[in-house]
């Protein structure tokens, strides 16, 4: 049985005060016990927000991190291995704002995968389609190319320990949703290509929806039979309005 799981990503957002204040909303939410929480603060605030979430079920994750596992000569990057030390479990890899804006390409991502998990973190992993791209009938086709290439580097069973977001670009940010059907389709596909390699694997691996959900269109999307939660931008940033999904997540 998979856990429902549901992540706050908060971009580039938030300053020592506003991160304060965020982490004190989230510390006085009642969650449902059956679903799991996650946020992923900026680096910069990474340690505040553990601190700040010392003693609650909540988790923290990063937005990214180096190909190379351990800490060494690479100015400006954060070795998952750091990450790991300062307490995070999570990790984003290709979110479709650094597949596009920093140009991340597939043979990078799958470094940065392993080498999350060779740190111990589990690498949430998320694809998705552009709306040209959408347009032209090529979903499945780009979704299946972003897994594969992980498949084809470092093997399924790389998913035992990872999570799979889906994530449409035409989606995120824009207050566009995907409808549930749509999907549906996309996390179907997921789970099959999966499966046609390993079905236990197909089976126990989480898979995320995100795009512009809120409290009010969380609970049809979470409904879907294969959409095991949610991958969470704007309105993880109100700590409200993000109990409210956590709340739809585990009805
Ligand atoms: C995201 O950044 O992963 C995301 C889903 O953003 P939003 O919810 O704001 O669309």
């Amino acid at each position: 049985m998979r856990r429902i799981m549901v992540a706050g990503n908060w971009k580039m957002h938030g300053t020592r005060a506003s991160v304060a204040e965020l982490t004190k909303g989230l510390r006085h939410l009642v969650l449902p016990s059956g679903v799991d929480v996650a946020v992923f603060p900026p680096f910069l605030y990474v340690n505040q927000v553990i601190d700040g979430l010392d003693g609650t079920s909540i988790a923290v994750g990063a937005q990214n991190s180096a190909a190379e596992a351990s800490q060494g000569a690479l100015t400006g990057e954060i070795a998952p291995s750091q990450l790991a030390d300062a307490g995070c479990t999570f990790v984003l890899i290709g979110h479709s704002e650094r597949r596009q804006i920093m140009g991340e390409q597939d043979e990078l991502l799958n470094r940065k995968f392993a080498a999350a998990q060779a740190c111990g973190l589990t690498p949430v992993l998320c694809v998705g389609e552009t709306l040209v791209q959408r347009d032209a009938g090529k979903t499945l086709e780009v979704v299946g190319r972003q897994l594969s290439s992980i498949i084809e580097a470092l093997g399924v069973g790389a998913f035992v320990n990872a999570v799979i977001a889906y994530e449409p670009v035409w989606a995120i940010g824009t207050g566009l949703t995907a409808s549930p059907q749509q999907a549906q389709e996309v996390h179907a596909a997921i789970r099959a290509q999966l499966a046609a390699e390993n079905a236990e694997v197909a089976q126990g691996v989480r898979l995320l929806y995100g795009g512009s959900v809120k409290a009010a269109n969380a609970a049809e999307l979470f409904g879907m039979p294969d959409i095991d939660g949610g991958l969470i931008g704007g309105a993880s940033l109100n700590a409200d309005e993000f109990g409210a999904i956590c709340r739809a997540a585990g009805n």
